[in-house]
């Protein structure tokens, strides 16, 4: 901050939420008192916006330009630790400040503390006569504590004005009742788990990284059900009882009710949740009792990690290697490599927690960065499925379905002991692709280079790119013949009508994220833990940390899907996924099987996962990336350039990869056309940014963007460090 002489006027840089290279300067009004982390409320233009004052030189401003601070907010300012994560992130991301400002400046509302809600409070004055009703009232109000009016009216089952009867005799005085806070405080001793031995050791280990209090990064590895959230909550426990903040980070936290319940069983309350179902008063309440450090544990998304905490002590990433933590939109970054850095920048140490942990981390572990910590076997007697591949090309499914003969045996005898059925395939809808038998017309989206699903529950075509929709039409609307659309390629929804041909006396539960929302698909998986269905069918969103007691057998129908992309991590992600998938049998000591139907079963996936092998597997990976350059080993960043017109685009790219300076350390490739060409009417290209691990490649985009041509007209670039994404 800039202070030429006491009697000028104090001027500081506040970042506003806007896409500007810099903050913008403001002078501070007399007896305002700002400092760096201050959250304020400035003009803008015609407007007034919420900023940050952050630090460093302003620019020097025309004296009559310069504005004032219009308000500083009643709230602590953004804690030190954060100002610098917040720095890091947007160059690390080549994002504006301003924009990752606007992450931690969401909730605008909560800036202000929530105001006191008017309440009544017992005076020890007794009504002049007693009747039943007031004699309840004074039961639950007798002892002095502050109730609301409608609140103690609906807790005594009287009228309200019975209240104001009381009121008005001098029984009750006024009294304002301070916010309510989301969550009480968790207790680290509620109730401990009893820890098997390797569970205590791997607790103990993490305990002590707390204890150090230092910087540190422990990949807690084991398979699905040895208990990793039990060990994590004695970091969890040894934080609060530090006196720390603790953030939980979850792939799918909306969906994720039954890790509530745990949190709340072993520390005797829930944890606040952060992510984008919140209804907005809750939202609110959050953040703004994360910022007084009111709300000690967050369990969230990604998102969460820019919630202004006073004085965070832990970050555990949950399923660390799930591709759910990159963020692709305005600024694309990676929640679990973002939490390494806030450890680092604050101090404290970070566990990352995952049965089928990334290739980075595992690299990460073996150079000795990262300390491993193994949970070997499932807890108690729950045993692992046993896992077989079903070799398509030997046991077809019969014409026009898609369920091998293996795989209908087996949910037959399931059927048969009473227990139940996942049917995984990952894929949407009823049908990936419609097309005409006379003409071969193909539905295709008007504003995406992708085919329209069929969603038959809901009667339309649906592109899954933009959310288009139209009607499925009775005639061809290229030939115009009748009658003559076929469904090619599988979906959910198909699936489930082969089953309920096939087991017509079944329960069957298809769960898909467009059929029903977040409540909904709750309240039913809760159902299905109870044993009130008999064959699931699911999406990805059945993979993710739910346990089914019943559930023994799981068929993965397309074992194969995820491996034809030309994603370099294709191989990894399927066999994170169907880990993961397979692991939701048999937690509970019932034996258990899961079925790969696959057309490649000596596919390296496939063979993994079925030989139980994972150390082969990542072996060959890792190997694989090493002699390829590919991160870890080497460093990716993706330019996506889109616009308007297929030519603006690929002229723009072209100019791109013309401006980019010489490197011995850094190849770029492309322009290429993106494989999603086209997307809600934008075409797109990529340039491909490829560097030895030491490269800048930073620096080295920087110097592209500022020696190429700029955004103009519908021309937008977008930067993806570390690029999780290809399409
Ligand atoms: P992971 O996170 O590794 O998949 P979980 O922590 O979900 O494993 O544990 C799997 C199941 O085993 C859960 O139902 C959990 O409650 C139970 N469990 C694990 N360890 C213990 C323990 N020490 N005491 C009681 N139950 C445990
Ligand atoms: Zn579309």
């Amino acid at each position: 901050m800039k202070q030429d002489s006491p009697s000028a006027q104090k001027i500081v840089p506040v970042l506003v939420p806007l896409p500007a290279a810099k903050p913008y300067s403001y002078s501070v009004p007399d007896g305002m008192d700002v400092k760096a982390g201050s959250i304020v409320r400035v003009p803008l233009g015609p407007r007034e916006v919420a900023g940050i004052v952050t630090e460093g030189a302003t620019d020097s401003v025309d004296a009559k330009k310069l504005r004032p601070i219009s308000e500083l907010f009643d709230c602590p300012p953004v804690d030190d630790g954060m100002m610098r994560f917040m720095r890091w992130a947007a160059d690390y991301t080549i994002s504006p400040p301003g924009m990752v400002a606007r992450m931690t400046l969401r909730v605008p509302a909560a800036f202000d503390p929530e105001p006191p809600v008017p309440g009544l409070r017992f005076s020890g004055q007794q009504p002049e006569r007693m009747t039943g009703a007031r004699s309840r009232v004074l039961e639950l109000a007798g002892d002095g504590l502050a109730w609301t009016r409608t609140g103690l009216a609906h807790a005594a089952g009287v009228s309200a004005t019975v209240i104001d009867g009381l009121s008005a005799q001098g029984v009750f005085e006024d009294v304002m009742i301070p916010a309510r806070p989301v969550v009480a405080p968790p207790d680290p001793d509620y109730a401990p788990a009893e820890l098997s031995g390797d569970q205590a050791d791997a607790a103990r280990q993490l305990v002590d990284a707390v204890s150090a209090r230092g910087f540190s990064v422990s990949l807690l590895d084991g398979v699905t059900g040895s208990g990793k959230t039990e060990v994590y909550f004695e970091a969890v426990a040894k934080a609060i009882e530090q006196g720390k903040q603790v953030l939980i980070l979850l792939p799918e936290i909306a969906l994720t009710q039954q890790f509530l319940e745990r949190f709340h069983d072993r520390f005797g309350s829930k944890p606040a949740e952060w992510h984008s179902d919140l209804a907005p008063k809750t939202r609110e309440r959050v953040w703004r009792q994360v910022m007084e450090g009111q709300v000690r544990v967050v369990a969230g998304a990604r998102s969460a990690l820019f919630l202004p905490f006073q004085d965070l002590g832990l970050i555990i990433v949950d399923e660390e290697h799930d591709p759910a933590y990159k963020q692709e939109d305005r600024v694309f970054y990676n929640a679990r490599d973002m939490a390494v850095v806030r450890g680092h920048i604050g101090s404290f140490p970070v566990i990352l927690a995952s049965a089928t942990p990334s290739v980075e981390s595992q690299v990460n572990a073996l150079q000795g960065r990262y300390t491993r910590i193994r949970l070997t076997g499932r807890y108690a007697e729950a045993a692992m499925p046993d896992l077989k591949a079903i070799d398509m090309r030997r046991s077809p499914p019969r014409p026009g379905g898609f369920l091998s003969p293996a795989l209908v045996e087996a949910m037959n005898q399931t059927l048969q002991r009473k227990e139940q059925s996942l049917l995984f395939l990952n894929r949407r809808g009823y049908a990936p692709l419609t097309l005409c038998r006379v003409c071969g017309h193909r539905f295709q989206c008007p504003c995406c280079s992708s085919w329209l699903v069929e969603h038959r529950f809901r009667g339309q075509l649906v592109c899954h790119q933009c959310g288009h929709h139209e009607a499925r039409p009775e005639a061809c609307p290229s030939c115009g013949t009748l009658d003559h659309l076929v469904a090619c390629g599988p979906g959910v929804e198909r699936i489930a009508e082969e089953a309920e041909k096939t087991f017509p006396d079944a329960r069957i539960i298809v769960l898909s994220s467009d059929l029903m929302g977040v409540k909904r698909l709750r309240l039913e998986l809760d159902a299905i833990a109870r044993g009130e269905a008999d064959i699931v069918i699911g999406t990805q969103l059945v993979a993710k940390g739910h346990n089914f007691p019943n559930m023994t057998l799981v068929g993965v129908v397309d074992a194969d899907l995820g491996l034809a992309n030309g994603d370099p991590r294709a191989a990894e992600r399927t066999f994170q996924l169907l880990s993961q998938v397979t692991g939701r049998a048999g937690r509970t000591g019932k034996k258990s099987l899961g079925l790969l139907q696959t057309y490649q079963p000596n596919h390296p996936v496939m063979r993994a996962i079925v030989s139980g092998d994972a150390e082969a597997f990542y072996a060959r990976e890792i190997e694989e990336r090493e002699r390829s350059g590919l991160p870890p080993y080497g460093r990716l960043g993706a330019l996506i350039i889109s616009a308007g017109t297929r030519a603006e685009a690929e002229n723009h790219a072209r100019a791109l990869r013309r401006a980019a300076p010489h490197s011995p350390e850094i190849n770029v490739l492309g322009p290429a056309e993106a494989p999603l060409a086209l997307i809600r009417g934008r075409h797109r290209f990529r340039l491909l940014i490829h560097g030895t691990r030491k490269a800048d490649i930073q620096n080295f985009i920087r110097a592209i963007l500022s020696a190429g041509p700029k955004e103009r007209g519908s021309v937008r670039v977008q930067i993806d460090i570390d690029p999780q994404s290809f399409l």
